[in-house]
């Protein structure tokens, strides 16, 4: 949209940041505000090689202590950014994701996926494979967010995105409510991929590693583990 169209659209509707609800000046392009985008650092190094948390004792190349004890089933894990609080108090990442998936605010997508873009770290000719949801939350929610957040991804970086080659094999409870350890078991062969044929293999191995479920399942792809990303959120 040019930017002239932008501005008198504001002009008309006026825009509000959709994590803190200020307003947003006149042609701003974002549905985030300068203050929220700017509280949604990314991780700082050193980083865990496998998981990408920040850690302060650990070199460059080294795992988290975590990632030695349960050496996770995915070759690399990295997160857009960290859930801070900004100088207000808020956490506009949280506030953002969960506008998108609870309050059905999709144009979020496109500003999350431009932060996506941003820093996303892997391989150039990586396959995006969305977490599918299960046909009852879908069906619930209207969309799945990972799938919005990863064309928003691929239609910046170029890169291809396979809606279909997972599938949910079973419903699993909502990751927001539980604490980390059942979380993995939640996803516990949740997952099969999509053959040729269209139909869902068996359910992909069990697992206790951390989120491995929809990975695990792409294991035995075609492509090698660093050019297959799942996006999630
Ligand atoms: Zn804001
Ligand atoms: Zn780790």
């Amino acid at each position: 949209m040019p930017r002239w169209l932008q501005v008198l659209l504001d002009g008309v509707f006026p825009q509000h940041c959709e994590a803190c609800e200020r307003p947003l000046p006149l042609g701003h392009g974002s549905c985030l505000c300068a203050a929220c985008r700017a509280a949604m650092a990314a991780p700082a190094p050193p980083l865990c090689r496998s998981c990408g948390v920040p850690l302060r004792l650990i070199g460059p190349n080294d795992p988290c202590p975590s990632c030695v004890h349960h050496p996770p089933a995915f070759a690399a894990a990295r997160a857009a950014a960290l859930y801070l609080p900004s100088a207000s108090g808020l956490n506009p990442l949280a506030a953002a994701v969960q506008g998108l998936k609870y309050r059905r605010r999709r144009k979020l997508a496109d500003a999350l996926g431009a932060l996506l873009a941003e820093r996303y770290p892997f391989a150039p000719d990586a396959l995006l494979v969305p977490v599918p949801l299960h046909r009852a939350r879908l069906g619930a929610r209207g969309f799945n967010q990972a799938l919005l957040l990863a064309r928003a991804l691929g239609h910046r970086r170029g890169l291809p995105v396979a809606p279909r080659l997972l599938v949910r094999t079973r419903a699993t409870e909502a990751q927001a409510r539980l604490p980390a350890a059942e979380r993995r078991r939640n996803l516990d062969g949740a997952f099969a991929v999509r053959t040729a044929r269209s139909s869902p293999r068996a359910p992909a191995a069990s697992t206790s590693t951390p989120s491995a479920g929809p990975r695990d399942a792409l294991r035995s792809q075609p492509r090698t583990e660093s050019a297959i990303s799942v996006c999630a959120a």
